[in-house]
C-alpha cells in the first residue's frame, strides 16, 4: 500500500485516483482503492471533518430513519461486531461517532484533505487524466475520478424576497451551526414539513417560546417508536451480523425487513385495518411494507393513506389544524415517507401554530418576521427545513468537463443521462457513486453505496489486470438505461407526487425527471452483475 504525496498549493499533486467527498461513500471508496488495489488516492472534502450528511445536519432532532442495525457498513463483520448502537434509530451525533470510529480504525483521515471544495474537474483527453481544481487553488491530477458528493448535500434556501433584511438569525437545517442554536425563549418560524421539519418540530417546540410551522404540502408520517436497544438485541446483532448483511442484500431497498407478500386490495377491510394498526404500533418505515401493492396500485395506496389521515385527525385536537395537516395531495410513500416522534402531537401544544402556505403563500421576509398573503408572523429565528438540490445539485455545482471540453451541465440540461447511474458518456474514468439513475435514495443508503463502491473497485481492478486505460459508457447504453429508469418509475406510483425532490420539483427551473432507479436494489444489483459477466456490456474499454 502506498500513500500519496502531500500537496502544495503551487504544484499539482499527481495521484492514481481522486475521490470527492468523505461521507459514507467517500470513506469506503478511499479505503477500497487504497487498501485493496494499492492505488495512491486522496479524498477531497469541503467540510472540516468526515461524515457528510451527519457532519452537516445537526439540527434539533436529526436522526436516522433506517434502523441502526442496518445503517452502517457491512463489508467487515469484524466492524459490525465491534461497534454497538445504543438506539433503534441512531441520532446524528452517534452516527458521526460511528463514522469517526471506522475512519480511525482504517486510518483513513491521513488521506483526506479537509476544507477543500472541488470547483472543477476537467478531462485531459491526450494524457487520459482528470485535472481537479479546488476553491483553495490546488490542482490534483489523477487517472480515475470518483464522485462521492452525496445525493442530499446541497442545501436549498428558497429565494424569498427580503431575507437579507431579516434582523433575526436564520439557518438551513443542512448547515446547522456546530455550536448549536439557543432556541430557548425565542419565537421560531420553521419553513418545511419534509422528513427534516417533521423531526425538528417537536424538539424545537419543546425549547422555543413559540414555534410557527409554515406548511406548503401536507405530509404523511408514521411514528418511529424509537427506543434504547436492549442488551439482548445488541447481542443478537453481533451473533447474526452475517445474516443481517445477507438480508439487506436481498430486500427491495436494502432495509432489514421484507415487503409482505399480500395485496391490500385482496385483504378484507377489517383485516387490513388490523394490519395497519399493528404496523402503526410497531412504527418505522416498515409501515410501507405492509402490502406489496402499496406502491403500484392507487386503490391499495388509498387504504394506507386513509388510515394515516384518520390517525392525524384523531391525534390533532384542533379540527382546523387537523384538516390542514391531513389534506395530503399525493400517494403515501410517493415522497420519501417521514417517521416521527410526537410530530402530530406537537400541534396540540399551546406554543405551536400551523400556517397553511399553500392557501396563503409566503410573500416576503420582513425585518421581523415572515409575511404570507394573509398575515405577518413575527419571529426571532427562521429555520429553513427546505431540503436540498438533490442528486444532480452536488455534481452540477462543480464545473465537470469531459472529452472535447463538453460540460456535464450541458449534457444534463434536460435531466440526468447516464449508464447505471455510474458513468456518463463522454466522461471516461469518471464514476459517480449513487448517481442519478441508480437506486440510491430509494434505499437504505449504506447498502446502495457499498454496492457501487465494490462495483467501481472491481472495475478498476479489472482494467488494471487487462491493461485497459479508459472506461466510458457507450451512448446507446445510456439511451437504453434512461428509458429503463423512466419505465421503472412509471410502473410505480412514485411519479404521482408532483412536488417531490425525486422529480427535481422543489428547485425552480430544474428539469422534471424522475431521478432514482425505482426497479429495486436486488434487480439493480443483478443488472450490474450481468453487465460485468458480459464483459462490461455497454461500456467501451480501451
Ligand atoms: P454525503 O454524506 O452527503 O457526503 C458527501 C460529502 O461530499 C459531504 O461531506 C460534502 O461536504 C462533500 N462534497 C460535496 N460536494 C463537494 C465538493 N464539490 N468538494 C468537496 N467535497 C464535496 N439515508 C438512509 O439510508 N437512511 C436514513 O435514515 C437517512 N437519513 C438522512 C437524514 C438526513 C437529515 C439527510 C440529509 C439524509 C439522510 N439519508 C439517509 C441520506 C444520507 O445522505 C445517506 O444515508 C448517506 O449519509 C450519504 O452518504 P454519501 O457519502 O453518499 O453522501
Ligand atoms: P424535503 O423533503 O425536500 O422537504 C422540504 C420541505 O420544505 C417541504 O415541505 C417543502 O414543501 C418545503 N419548502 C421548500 N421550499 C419552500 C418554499 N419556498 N416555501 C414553502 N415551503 C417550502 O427536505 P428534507 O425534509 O430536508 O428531506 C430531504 C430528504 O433527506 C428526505 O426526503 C430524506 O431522504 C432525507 N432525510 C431523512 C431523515 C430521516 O428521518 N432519517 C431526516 C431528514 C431528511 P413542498 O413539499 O411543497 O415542496
Amino acid at each position: 500500500m502506498s500513500s500519496p504525496p502531500t500537496g502544495r498549493t503551487d504544484e499539482p499533486v499527481e495521484l492514481d485516483a481522486v475521490v470527492i467527498g468523505a461521507g459514507f461513500a467517500g470513506l469506503y471508496q478511499l479505503f477500497r482503492l487504497r487498501d485493496r488495489l494499492g492505488l495512491t488516492v486522496m479524498a477531497l472534502e469541503a467540510a472540516d471533518g468526515i461524515g457528510g450528511t451527519w457532519f452537516w445536519n445537526r439540527y434539533p432532532g436529526a436522526r436516522c430513519d433506517s434502523e441502526s442495525h442496518v445503517y452502517w457498513y457491512t463489508f467487515s463483520l469484524e466492524l459490525m461486531r465491534e461497534w454497538e448502537w445504543s438506539e433503534r434509530y441512531p441520532g446524528q451525533a452517534e452516527i458521526l461517532r460511528y463514522l469517526n470510529f471506522v475512519a480511525d480504525k482504517l486510518a483513513l483521515k491521513r488521506d483526506i484533505r479537509f476544507r477543500t471544495r472541488v470547483t472543477s474537474a476537467h478531462y485531459d483527453e491526450a494524457a487520459n487524466r482528470w485535472h481537479v481544481r479546488t476553491e483553495t487553488g490546488e490542482t490534483f491530477i489523477a487517472k480515475y475520478l470518483v464522485t462521492a458528493v452525496g445525493c442530499l448535500s446541497t442545501a436549498n434556501v428558497p429565494a424569498i424576497p427580503g431575507l437579507e433584511m431579516f434582523k433575526g438569525d436564520w439557518y438551513h437545517t443542512g448547515q446547522w451551526p456546530h455550536e448549536g442554536v439557543d432556541i430557548a425563549g425565542k419565537r421560531v418560524g420553521m419553513i418545511g414539513t419534509g422528513s427534516t421539519g417533521i423531526q425538528a418540530a417537536p424538539v424545537i417546540a419543546a425549547q422555543a417560546k413559540h414555534l410557527t410551522v409554515f406548511q406548503r404540502t401536507a405530509n404523511y408520517s408514521v411514528p418511529a417508536r424509537n427506543v434504547p436497544l436492549t442488551a439482548d438485541f445488541k447481542q443478537y446483532v453481533k451473533d447474526n451480523a452475517g445474516e443481517i448483511r445477507a438480508t439487506t442484500h436481498q430486500t427491495y431497498n436494502g432495509m432489514g425487513f421484507r415487503v409482505e407478500e399480500r395485496n391490500a386490495v385482496d385483504t378484507p377491510p377489517e383485516e387490513r385495518e388490523r394490519i395497519y394498526e399493528a404496523a402503526w404500533e410497531r412504527g418505522g418505515l416498515q409501515f410501507r411494507a405492509s402490502f406489496e401493492d402499496m406502491l403500484i396500485s392507487k386503490q391499495a395506496n388509498d387504504t394506507a393513506a386513509d388510515f394515516i389521515k384518520s390517525k392525524i385527525r384523531s391525534i390533532v385536537k384542533d379540527p382546523k389544524t387537523a384538516a390542514v395537516l391531513s389534506d395530503i395531495d399525493h400517494p403515501y410513500a410517493a415522497k420519501r415517507p417521514p417517521i416521527d416522534t410526537n410530530y402530530f402531537e406537537t400541534y396540540n401544544r399551546p406554543n405551536v401554530t400551523l400556517v397553511d402556505v399553500k392557501a396563503a403563500p409566503i410573500r416576503q421576509i420582513s425585518e421581523t418576521g415572515i409575511r404570507t398573503d394573509e398575515a405577518e408572523y413575527p419571529v426571532d429565528i427562521i429555520v429553513f427545513a427546505t431540503g436540498f438540490d438533490a442528486m444532480t445539485g452536488p455534481l452540477l455545482r462543480m464545473d465537470i468537463r469531459g472529452r472535447g471540453g463538453i460540460a456535464l451541465k450541458d449534457v444534463w440540461e434536460a435531466g440526468p443521462r447516464n449508464y447505471l447511474g455510474l458513468q456518463v458518456a463522454g466522461f471516461p474514468n469518471l464514476f459517480t457513486i449513487t448517481g442519478p439513475g441508480s437506486p440510491s435514495v430509494l434505499c437504505n443508503m449504506p447498502v446502495a453505496i457499498e454496492q457501487h463502491v465494490d462495483w467501481i473497485t472491481d472495475c478498476i481492478d479489472h482494467m488494471r489486470a487487462k491493461g485497459r486505460e479508459r472506461i466510458e459508457a457507450r451512448a446507446e447504453a445510456v439511451e437504453k438505461w434512461v428509458t429503463e429508469v423512466n419505465e421503472a418509475a412509471a410502473r410505480t406510483l412514485l411519479p404521482l407526487a408532483k412536488h417531490s425532490w425525486y422529480l427535481g420539483a422543489n428547485i425552480p427551473g430544474k428539469p422534471r425527471v424522475f431521478m432514482p432507479y425505482a426497479g429495486g436494489l436486488v434487480r439493480y444489483r443483478e443488472i450490474c452483475h450481468d453487465v460485468v459477466a458480459r464483459d462490461y456490456e455497454g461500456f467501451a474499454l480501451s
